[in-house]
């Protein structure tokens, strides 16, 4: 596990230096031009989230609260996503996470700070990444989830905590799953391995999906005297169920 770390680290370590130092190609449409993932046209081409409910991130007509928040809260008290979850948006997100991708973390994490700096909303205290079972991590020997967060707490000068919330169990992967299927899958997945002494907290993950899984996240950390949780994603996926 140390190795395997110890080389995750390395191998995020030489994407950063690579990345300031030479151009490389834009993953979607190859040209060499920056020194980014995407090139600034493919980031402009991006489904940028515009007006979202703020409880959910779910895209609206106009900023404002979506029905199913109104009926039914969720626990966190603001969501942020940066993109519809599409594509080729979705391709992105699979690269940087399963195949070490790490140019992309550098690229969401600024474009995720901007985003909060236009907001002008007061930022919280802390940054906690969504964690992966220990198993999970050993096996792909990373948390993209924890690496956006170190950048960005770099960039927004906030602390970062990844080692307080832990997942007990390790769920089985969602993909396929109805609603009500990773809601019984996510249940009490988290618990916090020492107190926290934080009343705002910024939960970060990759995709929002149910929000399930964020919700249980919120829960836990709620039911240890957090008082308020924001949900910052890298894109919000459209329920079609
Ligand atoms: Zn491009
Ligand atoms: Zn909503």
């Amino acid at each position: 596990m140390m190795a395997r770390n110890f080389s995750a680290v390395v191998t995020h370590r030489l994407a950063e230096l690579y990345s300031k130092l030479l151009p490389i190609p834009c993953f979607l449409c190859g040209e060499f031009s920056q020194q980014e993932a995407l090139c600034k046209a493919c980031i402009e081409d991006l489904p940028w989230l515009e007006q979202c409910c703020q409880r959910c991130a779910l895209p609206l007509n106009e900023n404002g609260i979506c029905g199913q928040c109104l009926i039914q809260p969720p626990p966190q008290h603001a969501s942020l996503a940066l993109f519809r979850y599409e594509t080729p948006i979705n391709h992105c997100i699979a690269a940087f996470k399963f195949h070490q991708q790490l140019v992309f973390t550098q690229l969401f994490a600024r474009l995720m700070a901007e985003k909060l700096q236009q907001q002008d909303n007061a930022l919280p205290e802390v940054l906690i990444p969504v964690p992966l079972h220990p198993s999970r991590l050993r096996r792909r020997g990373y948390n993209q989830s924890a690496q956006l967060a170190d950048i960005l707490a770099r960039q927004l000068n906030l602390k970062v905590d990844k080692t307080s919330l832990i997942r007990q169990r390790n769920t089985v992967p969602q993909i396929g799953m109805s609603g009500k299927e990773r809601k019984r899958n996510v249940k009490r997945a988290f618990t916090l391995c020492k107190k926290l002494p934080y009343k705002q907290v910024a939960l970060i993950d990759d995709v929002y999906t149910t929000g399930h899984t964020v919700a249980e996240a919120c829960r836990c950390l709620q039911q240890n005297g957090v008082e308020t949780v924001e949900v910052w994603t890298i894109a919000r996926a459209i329920r079609h169920y």
